[in-house]
């Protein structure tokens, strides 16, 4: 099939990559200029484990890159939409990009005498995709929707870092459409994939992908607040959850406490269906709850160095791990950040290491001190705190004697004090 991709950011260029690798012929459209020249040089714009590679093999034959949303919408029969949905002043949805996307897509329809179909594949709170962007469609094409114009929600699940296999292995795919022949159009682009489509309701769709997010964040602010109990009597809380994690019903996964979530969905999706929910006069008590543990988590951290140093003025402490989680470059709600704030603003003299997502750091944080390697960074450091479960601090030994004082913070679980080589300081963050 012929396929457009609005926006290629994470979610964009890798649905761009995947649906190329499954045989259909795909246009990206960016207003990012650069990231245009990148797509057809078969470059990846971000970092994403296999993108680059799948990029390179279907640059400029299966997958072409353009500002030009008329040519795109002539050239193809569905168009993703897979523009950013941020957060606005008051936490809720900003749909500004939504809308500029789908004002684009239905003046270029308007110039169409075929059938299309749009779908939004963005995160966008329930009911936005019929009540916002079908009708946005319809006044900008001039052209109705179901008659002339199919519209679905397909909302994805994929994990950054891991977005490839995610998207080529997933174990649900949703598809909102407003009739049949839209759900059908849309199923087929997956159907080299060994999954069941489900056929729901557009709203249905939007509300699955925020519940998903919801529960995910849930059980990590909930691995936090029983981590910050356990922390006061001395239980080792992983060693409390390897066992309930046991239950079929709870499941072993997301119960690692730490040092909170971050990226660019948990933070920004539960606020934003907080938001929703506000907005249709309900008070989501239990997700308020999940982001204020959150915002609270990272703020150990600097509790726990304050009660080892009398002040954080003048010492150079090193923060291991500026992305949001392992394996990405992404540092959007980084834990990192709050972490380096409170640093900063007592005095502290920061010190930092990632293996990927320096560049993107050094915008946030200018003038910091900024290491090319873990060595480099713990040299005469007075403290390191360790805030992305990177596999390469896990193997971190001798480096620690490179510090001033080998007090370590480790906010992710990464390191065995007992195993180590070299003897230090050291304070899990909940355990
Ligand atoms: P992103 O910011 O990385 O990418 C958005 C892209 O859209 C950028 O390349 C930007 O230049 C482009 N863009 C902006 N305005 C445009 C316009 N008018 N026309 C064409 N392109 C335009 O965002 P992302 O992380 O890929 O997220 C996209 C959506 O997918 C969001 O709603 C997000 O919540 C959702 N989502 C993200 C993830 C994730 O892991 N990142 C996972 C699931 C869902």
């Amino acid at each position: 099939m012929r396929v457009s991709v609005i926006g290629t950011g994470y979610v964009g260029s890798v649905t761009a990559a995947c649906f190329a690798e499954l045989g259909h012929e795909v246009i990206c459209v960016d207003v990012d200029e650069k990231k245009v020249s990148m797509i057809n040089a078969g470059k990846a714009p971000i970092w994403e484990e296999g993108l680059e590679e799948l990029l390179k093999k279907h640059a400029e034959k299966r997958i072409i890159a353009t500002s030009d949303y008329d040519y795109a919408v002539q050239k193809s029969d569905i168009s993703f939409i897979c523009v950013g949905t941020p957060s606005d002043e008051k936490g809720n949805i900003d749909l500004s990009i939504v809308e500029s996307a789908a004002v684009s897509l239905g003046e270029a329809m308007s110039k169409k005498d075929h059938y299309h179909v749009v779908v939004v594949k963005s995160t966008v709170v329930p009911q936005t995709t019929e009540k916002f962007v079908l009708p946005l469609l319809e006044s900008y094409s001039g052209k109705k929707a179901s008659k002339d114009f199919g519209v679905a929600m397909n909302p994805e699940f994929l994990r950054e870092g891991k977005a490839v296999y995610d998207f080529m292995h997933p174990d649900k795919i949703v598809v909102g459409a407003i009739d049949e022949r839209t759900f059908f159009m849309v199923s087929e682009l997956y159907r080299r994939l060994n999954c069941n489509v489900t056929h729901t309701k557009p709203t249905t769709a939007e509300m699955i992908k925020y519940t998903n997010n919801a529960l995910l964040s849930t059980k990590i602010s909930f691995a936090n607040e029983i981590g910050n109990i356990c922390k006061k009597m001395g239980v080792d809380t992983y060693e409390v959850m390897e066992e309930v994690g046991k239950d079929y019903r709870i499941s072993p996964h997301f119960l690692n406490c730490g040092a909170g979530f971050g990226g660019s969905c948990f933070p920004k999706d539960v606020r934003a269906i907080i938001g929703k929910a506000e907005e249709l006069g309900y008070k989501p008590k239990l997700l308020r709850s999940v982001i204020e543990v959150n915002e609270e988590q990272p703020m150990y951290i600097i509790r726990l160095l304050s009660k080892k140093m009398d002040r954080l003025k003048g010492k150079r402490i090193t923060v291991l791990g500026l992305a949001f989680k392992n394996d990405t470059d992404d540092i959007r709600e980084s834990r990192s950040i709050p972490v380096i704030s409170e640093l900063l603003r007592q005095e502290a003299d920061v010190v930092a290491y990632d293996p990927m997502a320096m560049e993107h750091m050094k915008k946030v944080f200018p003038d910091i001190t900024y290491c090319n390697s873990v060595s480099k960074a713990l040299k005469d450091a007075d403290a390191c705190l360790i805030m992305t479960e990177w596999d390469q601090f896990r193997s971190l030994d001798k480096e620690f004697a490179e510090m001033k004082r080998p007090l370590i913070i480790d906010g992710r679980h990464l390191i065995n004090p007992k195993e180590l080589s070299v003897k230090i300081e050291y304070e899990g963050l909940c355990w």
